[in-house]
């Protein structure tokens, strides 16, 4: 499903050149789950937004679905993501002062879809991750655990077969970290292709593949040995 080929990430600010990305080569195939590890500053996010199609390589391709996105422009990216990616980030980036099914409601909206249909999606996407019962509440009045399943919600509500998570579990305490993780089992037990970045190594174990940035290149690419069934 992703194919990144000898991918270089390089920004210029000034005088000063940070290849955030040296050669990135990796596929992922269509219901994986891997996890992204690195220290800080190894080039997590930077791979991410490239896989998001938020940013386009330096040099080298990226080819999502087959179709080679590296040359595609800021229209054609936003389209691509639109129908494709969802997308997780660790600080929710709810809409603040908006209630839960308005937040979930938005890339329907976006999407130009109707009310009464938009509604109807929202609620079942918000009952998928256990918060039916809070949707007119606003992310102030949420835990931090609660803020981001109604983030994994708007994430999933259009259906994208690829979903893109940052540091999920980053501001998660362990038991809120452990109900988006079981989530995220459960989305790709559907089919789902999830590429999750972490550098905490028990959530990097919930994966079905670790792979490890060091330096903007790839140190490491092992499959998890036995996925854990948590519930058992
Ligand atoms: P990580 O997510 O693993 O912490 P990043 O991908 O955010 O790492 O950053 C990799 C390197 O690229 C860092 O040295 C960072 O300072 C630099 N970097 C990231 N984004 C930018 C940017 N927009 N402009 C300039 N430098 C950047
Ligand atoms: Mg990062």
């Amino acid at each position: 499903m992703l194919s990144v080929e000898g991918v270089t990430k390089t920004y210029r600010m000034g005088d000063v050149t940070v290849r955030a990305l040296r050669g990135v080569t990796l596929q992922v195939q269509r219901g994986d789950f891997v996890a992204v590890m690195g220290s800080s500053g190894s080039g997590k996010s930077t791979l991410m937004n490239i896989l998001g199609c938020l940013d386009v390589p330096t040099s080298g391709r990226y080819l999502l679905d087959g179709i080679d996105v590296s040359s595609y422009g800021d229209d054609d990216l936003a389209d691509i993501r639109n129908r494709k990616i969802g997308f997780i980030f660790q600080s929710f980036n709810l809409v603040p002062r908006t209630r839960t099914i308005a937040n979930v409601e938005l890339p329907l909206a976006y999407a130009g879809m109707g009310r009464v249909q938009r509604r109807k999606r929202a609620v079942a996407a918000l009952e998928s991750v256990g918060m039916g019962n809070r949707i007119e509440h606003l992310p102030s009045e949420l835990s931090g655990g609660q803020q981001q399943r109604v983030a994994v919600a708007r994430a999933i509500v259009t259906n994208p077969p690829l979903i893109l998570a940052d540091e999920p579990t980053g501001n998660l305490d362990s038991r809120s970290t452990d109900d988006v993780l079981r989530i995220f089992s459960d989305l790709n037990a559907e089919g789902r292709t999830i590429v999750m970045i972490t550098h905490e190594p028990d959530v990097a174990e919930r994966a079905k593949r670790v792979i490890r940035l060091t330096d903007g290149r790839v140190v490491e690419d092992r499959r998890v040995a036995a996925v854990r069934d948590v519930r058992a």
